[in-house]
């Protein structure tokens, strides 16, 4: 579109801040801001209502002086070009744009894809040097269906930092390529503990270069979860040996994910195209002013994130940044999952585009988000992907905060109690997470606690879990909400918990560190506090080895029988049957005729979150006890002729007959 026609849309602003954007036009090209080929080096940025731009080169990635500043001319749909007849390799470079008669501060761009210390320059490197021996043949971890996977989310400084991790590179993306590290007790940490638990994926908290950590004083400075976005195409510098080198972030991070891939494990990425860390001098704000955010009617920035903006996914040039940004970290980085945070923010038609555009990658390839806002936000709440909307969005799957709460009590109350401490009147909420929130016929939604009707069309649309980086972990929940209790019983509650999500249709999500039952102090917003809340003990391994032996084999149990992963709410409804029951805190119920082509003919899952010992009558048969009293072993702990049996308080009997 022409200048006269943007001026125009501009005129209307008064009226609606965000009309002029829509007339935009947008730029789809994978050549946006660098390129470098044979004939040299090439710049083309989006920049729609700029009046100039220029390109400014500098030697170095911080205090230097421009070795050179090329004006760019108007190039095609809204973007501004420049060429020089070399390959730059080794130089960095900055856009700037004069709007309104004045030239803004200088950016490295929205796409920069190299970055040095603290992101303020970006690189001009040669890509194909920075991959690890064997990239071409990486492959990550094949699954059929989400629900294949066990999810194990994780910060690299929390897993490696502490002092017993024994980890060489701590808080960093090679600390993930050390195999054989062992805390002093001689036991695994590390890539091999993760081995060793099981699960199928870690979901890395954000790995793309954020605001917050100083990388020039990496030593004085410490931790922060990353939920600030500032390059979201290059890795954050911080998890890198040398922040000042461009190169080593990249090829760094590649190699924790062929180390994670080499030993079956797939990566997924948190993303947070939801806002950015900064407003009028984010990255976005200084090569398009306004054009990537929401607005509110007097014109300032709409705050669905909570943290100062909202971005806005349905304008054409930021829904195409978000599905291309993603596909850039599939194929360069072979990410096999994305998590996108505050998800509700961005719109259904961007997230289905999201999915279709992943699965053209990689069919493996999965995605899953929090399908809320953190605010009121100006896109129409029937064209957010919420939860509740999910079943307008197949291929993604949304966090249920139903089981969460159900479980282990309201994430708003630390004293309050769920299911399995004890308080009464959420067995229906825990049974929709039973049937992984879909239509099931003994469920009634109206009993809900917080959502009143089968959201997912699939159970492949729920991630099932009691606890994760936000609000309380397990351990600090439990402690403030069972204050009297010992930390036996407590231990007894945690492996109730996630049992429940372990054994529940849907795909089960663990938070780093549960399974030695590590605390955080009690800090529930440890965005950043230091390495002495956050950074995992890995002695309780050796402490808590109990605990470990019981989620290692919970885990062991849900991969080896599909029955625990059915993939349509038909075959739920027809598989899993409730049995009633009239005690509080009892749920009873079995998964039949070898759901999912089960090697079981029946699994018996009786969840008793009471204090006291309940009796429950079994079916005469050929069991053999999978779980009873707090113990569990995939194989098999004992036998039993079935008939009255005692469930052990705030524990799992899970039973299973061939016949
Ligand atoms: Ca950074």
């Amino acid at each position: 579109m022409t200048m006269v026609a943007i001026n125009a849309a501009i005129a209307t602003t008064a009226q609606n801040p965000d009309a002029a954007y829509l007339d935009y036009p947008s730029y789809n090209g994978e050549d946006l801001e660098l390129t470098v080929d044979s004939k040299g080096t090439h710049w083309r940025l989006w920049s729609p209502a700029a009046e100039a731009a220029r390109v400014i080169l500098y030697p170095t990635d911080r205090n230097t002086a421009a070795t050179d500043t090329i004006p760019m001319t108007r190039g095609e749909n809204g973007t501004w070009v420049a060429s020089v007849p070399k390959q730059l390799y080794g130089s960095f470079y900055t856009f700037s744009i004069l709007d309104k008669g004045k030239w803004l501060a200088e950016t490295p761009g929205v796409w920069a894809k190299a970055v040095g210390t603290n992101g303020h320059r970006a690189a001009i490197i040669d890509f194909a040097a920075t991959n690890p021996a064997g990239w071409e043949s990486d492959r990550g971890p094949k699954i059929s269906h989400i629900n294949d996977a066990v999810i194990y989310e994780m910060h690299h400084r929390d897993f490696s930092q502490h002092p017993s991790s024994g980890i060489v590179n701590k808080g960093k993306f090679l600390a993930l390529t050390e195999p054989g590290t062992v805390n002093a007790q001689g036991e695994a940490t590390g890539i091999d503990h993760l081995k060793e638990l099981g699960v199928t994926h870690v979901h890395i908290l954000p790995s793309y270069d954020y605001n917050s950590v100083d990388e020039s004083n990496l030593p004085s400075n410490g931790y922060n979860w990353g939920y600030d976005p500032y390059n979201y195409n290059a890795p954050e510098g911080s998890y890198s040996t040398n922040p000042s080198d461009p190169s080593a972030r990249v090829t760094e991070m590649k190699e924790m994910v062929k180390s994670l891939h080499d030993n079956g494990i797939g990566v997924i990425m948190d993303v947070v195209y939801n806002h950015t860390a900064n407003n009028d001098d984010s990255n976005f704000s200084l090569t398009a002013p306004g054009y990537y955010y929401r607005h509110r009617p007097d014109g300032s920035y709409s705050d669905a994130s909570g943290c100062g903006n909202e971005t806005a996914s349905e304008r054409l040039q930021m829904r195409d940044f978000i599905i291309n940004s993603v596909k850039y970290w599939a194929k360069e980085y072979h990410i096999d999952g994305f998590r996108f945070d505050l998800m509700a923010i961005h719109d259904i038609e961007t997230m289905n585009e999201v999915a279709a555009a992943l699965k053209e990658i990689n069919p493996d390839i999965f995605i899953y988000g929090e399908g809320w806002t953190a605010g009121d936000s100006p896109l129409p709440v029937g064209k957010r992907a919420l939860k509740e909307n999910v079943a307008r969005m197949p291929e993604v799957a949304v966090f249920s905060d139903d089981i969460r709460d159900a479980i282990k009590g309201h994430y708003t109350d630390a004293s309050d109690r769920g299911f399995a401490t004890g308080k009464p009147g959420l067995e229906e909420t825990v049974k929709i997470g039973i049937v992984g929130a879909t239509a099931h016929p003994q469920v009634d939604y109206s009993k809900g606690n917080n959502s009143k009707f089968a959201y997912a069309a699939a159970p492949t649309q729920v991630i099932n879990y009691v606890s994760c980086h936000d609000d309380l972990m397990l351990t600090d929940k439990l402690r403030k909400s069972m204050p009297d209790a010992t930390e036996a019983e407590r231990k007894r509650a945690a492996r109730l918990a996630q049992t429940i999500v372990l054994t529940s249709q849907g795909t089960p999500f663990i938070f780093a560190g549960e399974e030695i039952f590590r605390d955080k102090k009690g800090v529930h917003n440890s965005y950043k506090s230091p390495d002495s809340i956050n950074a995992i003990d890995w002695s309780l391994k050796h402490d808590n080895a109990d605990q470990f032996d019981y989620y290692r084999e919970l885990i062991k149990l849900r991969k080896e029988h599909p029955a625990f992963r059915m993939t349509t709410t038909d075959q739920v409804a027809r598989h899993l049957k409730f049995d009633k029951v009239s005690e509080p805190n009892l749920i009873s119920y079995s998964l039949v005729d070898n759901a999912n082509g089960d090697s079981w003919k029946e699994i018996k899952l009786v969840f008793n979150g009471s204090d006291e010992p309940r009796q429950v009558k079994i079916a005469k048969g050929d069991w053999t006890v999978i779980a009873d009293d707090g113990k569990i072993k995939a194989s098999g702990l004992s036998s039993s002729k079935g008939g009255k049996m005692t469930v052990a308080p705030r524990s799992a009997l899970i039973l299973a007959r061939e016949k």
